[in-house]
């Protein structure tokens, strides 16, 4: 068994001795309090039913000096040692349950299904719809969603801030994989590794800005070098993933982004959906005939 819940083995035992160490010195210090308040030389105060069912029995021998020490010197190394673990979390692969709460508070609360839509779109939309605007006018000074710089997600430096926070905030728990439809049927997608993938390359980018002051080009991108086009196009976007997430994750909004990125700057929609969109197009309907065919079947 090389691994333990993730971590190495090595690491894991140290984490179990830790755990065991604190939990140790949580029962001696209710214990010795339990019997101190028994013997009347504590006021009394709260329930111990670990404690005075089960260790007290031991702890009535001692003495009444021994019990004030134990109960102190616990409560000492538990109270440092949460201190520490509490530094260490920043550090650690524990740092998602620090930001789980940022995470969740800015969680998506929209109706699942319902996409963001372009700014910039919409607008050019609503102009070749309007028979008054002027087709050339040029866009108001410092209207940015008038003229983005990009569609969609190709790196890291694309997805917003809460789609990264996502990436840290994601416990690896494997909820979302284990409902996601493409993953049950053996497609390549796995909502967790998404997250997981987004994260590392953002670690990457953090490594190479430490490294050189400001990020300087690697040639990578989350785009194939990470987060490859089968796996973004394998997913039904049926919201199983974000809806199984116990802290309100949306792996689903960068795999979107990602997509909208291939569909809006490099028309690498697969063969399929190109067909359907130009269909859309021209014949507003997704089939390919013509909108005066649409009866006809009704004639046979
Ligand atoms: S939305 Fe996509 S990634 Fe999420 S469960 Fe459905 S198919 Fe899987
Ligand atoms: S269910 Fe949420 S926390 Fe668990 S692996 Fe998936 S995204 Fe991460």
């Amino acid at each position: 068994m090389k691994e333990l819940f993730g971590w190495p083995k090595q690491d894991a035992n140290w984490i179990l001795i830790i755990e065991f160490a604190l939990m140790v010195a949580f029962f001696t210090m209710n214990t010795s309090d339990w019997v101190l308040q028994q013997r009347g030389l504590l006021a009394e105060h709260g329930s111990f039913p670990v404690s005075a069912n089960i260790f007290a029995p031991i702890f009535s021998n001692f003495g009444d000096r021994f019990l004030f020490f134990s109960e102190r010197a616990a409560w000492w190394f538990h109270f440092v040692g949460i201190l520490f673990f509490m530094n260490y979390l920043y550090y650690s692969k524990h740092l998602h349950i620090i930001l789980a709460f940022p995470s969740t508070w800015y969680a998506n609360l929209e109706k699942k299904g319902k996409f963001n839509n372009l700014e910039s779109v919409t607008k050019e939309i609503k102009l070749m719809m309007d028979p008054n605007a002027d087709p050339y006018a040029a866009p108001a000074e410092g209207d940015e969603a008038a003229a983005p710089s990009k569609f969609g997600a190709e790196d890291v430096f694309d997805l917003n801030q809460v789609q990264l926070l996502n990436a840290y905030s994601c416990t690896e728990c494997g909820r979302c994989t284990s409902v996601c439809p493409a993953n049950i049927t053996g497609k390549k997608l796995s909502p967790r590794l998404i997250l997981m993938k987004t994260r590392d390359r953002l670690e990457e980018v953090g490594k190479n800005i430490d490294a050189n002051g400001k990020f300087v080009d690697d040639g990578k991108k989350l785009l194939n070098d990470y987060i490859t086009k089968e796996e973004l196009w394998a997913c039904t976007t049926c919201n199983a993933c974000t809806e199984a997430c116990p802290v309100l994750l949306d792996p689903l909004s960068i795999i979107f982004d990602m997509r909208r990125f291939l569909v809006m700057e490099q028309s690498a929609a697969p063969q399929e959906l190109n067909l359907m969109m130009a269909n859309v197009e021209n014949n507003a309907a997704p089939w390919q005939y013509n909108q005066a065919d649409r009866l006809n079947w009704a004639k046979d």
